[in-house]
């Protein structure tokens, strides 16, 4: 098994496919592993748990989720879940969740990471992908099954897989990035923004602070002098619409004020940021919507019940059962995807682009793939993946019921 892209979406597919007995190989663009979270101070693991006003949480898969949240907890990287709205979100230390990848995937013996790749082309042919190049290896790397992690689908557009990707004033982000400066002190370091993020957590978890602050992703040091916080608002439902004024100004008020509810704590508690303010504050709507890549059938909201093919479940946003034809390529029978970039209409992107989304499908993805690869057929009849199926949703929702 190859799989290409080392986010919450990759590890968890790796660790799926090792613990499936598949050898697999993933390939990590970056020196860390974690994704995102490795650029960004996240401090909360959102799509975790089903929505609803029940009175207790209630966590849509179990398998990788459920060992994620497990083992934050017991190590001190990450406490909760507190609700936000009608979502309950796990908080956590944003350096916790990049270790804990790290710690889990050194103990699967079947699994090799090779870190700082680029994929150069992949070759295919009428069965499928056959092999993929490195940037600098001239050894092709062939593999049974691919699993494509990559966020916006690097690996299918490489190879020619149907992509799915339109750009839609409601694909877009409806987040509040502003900067907080300091006339006064250095520029921010990793324990600065350590610091900045631990308050951030024990303030919303004390109830000083807005829940809203847990969305709240502060850039790492390299991206300029200033602290940049950029607070996702993402609690506007799928109509949210930048072509609406009244939702840019909605999310500027609220932005504003959380804004400066954010800077009233830092002046207070950390005394090189005693002066500190404000100093931008745009609404701003960019970009959010990523490729994805057409599957045998494309998830789209209708998707609410389990069928004889469903292997784990989207909770952000509302439940959705995931088939696995979602996560297998139209184009290619042994090319799987998982994470953001997964077979899903553009209205699903909101729900998707979070760790909990990922780490489910991730993990169905890697399941099922080895699965898949170790049957030693090319190409399986829908009988036989059902039972794969059936197999995959008991290791990860099974131990819920
Ligand atoms: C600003 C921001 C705020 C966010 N806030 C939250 C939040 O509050 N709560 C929450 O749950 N989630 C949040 N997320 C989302 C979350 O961090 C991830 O997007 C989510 O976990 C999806 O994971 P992923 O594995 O699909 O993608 P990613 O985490 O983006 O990982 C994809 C990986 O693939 C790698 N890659 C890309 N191309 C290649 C290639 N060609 N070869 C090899 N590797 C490649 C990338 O380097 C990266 O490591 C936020 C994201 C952003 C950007």
């Amino acid at each position: 098994m190859v799989v290409a892209g080392a986010g919450a979406a990759g590890v968890a597919a790796a660790l799926g496919s090792c613990r499936e007995g598949a050898r697999t190989l993933l390939l990590a663009r970056r020196p860390l592993l974690g994704g995102t979270p490795s650029g960004f101070l996240i401090h909360s693991l959102s799509g975790l748990y089903l929505p609803g006003s029940d009175a207790l949480p209630r966590l849509a898969n179990a398998g990788v989720c459920w060992e994620f949240i497990e083992r934050l907890r017991a190590n001190g990287g990450g406490d909760g879940p507190v609700r936000i709205d009608n979502e309950d979100v796990f908080l956590r230390d944003p350096g916790a969740f990049a270790r804990l990848c790290e710690d889990l995937c050194a103990r699967e013996k079947l699994l090799t990471v090779r870190r700082n790749i680029s994929i150069d082309q992949v070759d295919t042919d009428s069965r499928g992908i056959q092999s993929i190049l490195l940037e600098d290896d001239p050894s092709p790397v062939r593999s049974r099954i691919f699993i494509d992690a990559t966020r916006d689908a690097e690996l299918s557009f490489l190879s020619g897989a149907t992509l799915l990707g339109e750009q839609t004033a409601v694909g877009r982000r409806s987040a509040f990035v502003f900067v907080i400066s300091e006339p006064h002190a250095e520029a921010p370091d990793h324990e600065l923004l350590g610091q900045v993020s631990a308050l951030v957590i024990d303030g919303v978890r004390s109830g000083e602070l807005n829940p809203k602050l847990a969305m709240c992703v502060i850039r790492a040091p390299g991206f300029g002098g200033d602290i940049r916080p950029v607070i996702d608002l993402d609690t506007e439902g799928d109509h949210y619409s930048t072509l609406q004024p009244e939702n840019v100004l909605r999310l500027q008020i609220l932005g504003s004020n959380l804004a400066a509810e954010l800077e009233a704590m830092l002046r207070s508690k950390v005394p090189s940021l005693r002066d500190c303010r404000v100093a931008l504050h745009p609404a701003v709507p960019h970009p959010r919507a990523t490729r994805r890549v057409r599957g045998r059938l494309v998830l789209s909201k209708a998707d609410s019940t389990p069928n004889a093919d469903t292997v784990c479940w989207l909770a952000w946003g509302g439940g959705l059962a995931v088939p696995l034809r979602a996560l297998m390529s139209a184009d290619f029978q042994n090319l799987l995807m998982a994470g953001r970039c997964l077979s899903a209409d553009w209205e699903l992107q909101p729900r998707l682009r979070v760790a909990g989304a990922a780490l489910a499908t991730g993990e169905a993805a890697g399941r099922s793939g080895a699965a898949i690869a170790l049957s030693g057929c090319d190409s399986l009849n829908p009988t036989a993946e059902e039972v794969i199926a059936t197999r995959v949703r008991h290791s990860i929702v099974g131990p819920l019921n």
